[in-house]
Order: C-alpha cells, then structure tokens, then sequence
C-alpha cells in the first residue's frame, strides 16, 4: 500500500523549526525514485475526472510533484510563492498563521481565467495555506478543481476547512 510506503520513507524531526514542533520531513521520499513514480501515478490516477486545466503548487515543497502532476496531465504550472520572490507584477494575499500573517504571490498572467486549478502541496497541517492560496485563484477569476497532497497531519482538521471549497481532497498518507 502507497500509504504504508509514505509513512515508512518519511523521517520525523523533532524540535524543527521550533522546540516542541515534531516536523514531518518529505525530502526522504526523494531518495526512492520507484516511491516517487508511484506516487506521481497515484496523483494522476486520482486526478482523473476532476477537469484540471492548470496545477498550482505551494512553494517550495508542492513545486516537487507539482510540476510532474502538470506534466502528466498535459497542463500548465503554477509557482505559488511567498512574498518577493516572483519577478513580474503579482496578486498577493496576506492570511493568518498561529503568531502573526504569512503572504503567497501569483504572477497576475499565471493563468487563464476560468481555468480549473487543483491546487497540491507536499503537506496538509490546518489547511491556511492551501485556504489562501484558493481564495487568490478565485479572484483572479479561476476555480478550484480540487487539492492534493503526499501527507496529512489529520489531528489538525485540515480537511473540515477545506472540504467547503472543494470536496476533491486526495491525501496519500494520513
Ligand atoms: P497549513 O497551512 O496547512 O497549516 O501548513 C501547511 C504548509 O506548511 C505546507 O506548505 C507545508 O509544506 C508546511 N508544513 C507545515 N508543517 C509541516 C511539516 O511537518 N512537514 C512539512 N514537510 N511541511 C510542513
């Protein structure tokens, strides 16, 4: 089973980035190109249906499958990044975190209007991020088509938030 697979392959670090925090690390994934392919295959398979016109991937860790999920589906890619590191004019949302606000950017031509977006990262924790980054493509005239992520933190009711935008949630690992 995929999810046994996932959990198996990632690693647990303690105290990142802060003391008490018990962050899931992704990166070994990486290490197992054949996890890798099926995972990507478990993405494209699940996406089937969902009418997805363009894929957009959260800075930094949702650029890895991202961007190969795109391919696959013969779609275009989008960065969604944090603040100023996009090069051309951009849409920007501010939103809340625990202590204080974080802000993701859009290049104001990241895509068609009227496009379907699924929206992936690496990892699904209280769902602000992948909240705010749907309410960004909404106003710059796009739909959600769904999201999708390698790993939930399920303890922490990421998907009751989301599940209102859109009930196309695919989480490999819970
Ligand atoms: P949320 O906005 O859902 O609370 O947090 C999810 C965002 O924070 C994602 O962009 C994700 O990459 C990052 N994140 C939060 N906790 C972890 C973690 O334990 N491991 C990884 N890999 N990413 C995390």
């Amino acid at each position: 089973m995929i999810e046994q697979k996932i959990k198996a392959a990632i690693r647990d670090v303690h105290d990142f980035p802060k003391p008490g925090i018990i962050f899931k690390d992704v990166t070994t994934i990486l290490q197992d190109h054949q996890l890798c392919q099926e995972i990507l295959d478990a993405f494209v398979e699940r996406a089937q249906g969902m009418h997805i016109d363009a894929v957009a991937g959260v800075e930094s860790r949702g650029f890895l499958f991202g961007l190969m999920i795109a391919m696959k589906l013969g779609v275009p890619f989008i960065p969604v990044r944090k603040a100023g590191k996009l090069p051309f004019t951009v849409k920007r949302k501010v939103y809340e975190l625990e202590y204080g606000t974080a802000t993701i950017e859009l290049h104001t031509d990241a895509f068609t209007p009227g496009s379907n977006v699924l929206i992936h990262d690496d990892l699904l924790a209280t769902g602000g991020t992948v909240t705010a980054t749907s309410e960004l493509i909404k106003e710059m005239g796009g739909h959600i088509a769904g999201f999708s992520f390698v790993v939930g933190l399920s303890f922490l009711k990421g998907e009751e938030k989301i599940s209102p935008i859109s009930d196309n949630i695919v989480v490999l690992a819970n």
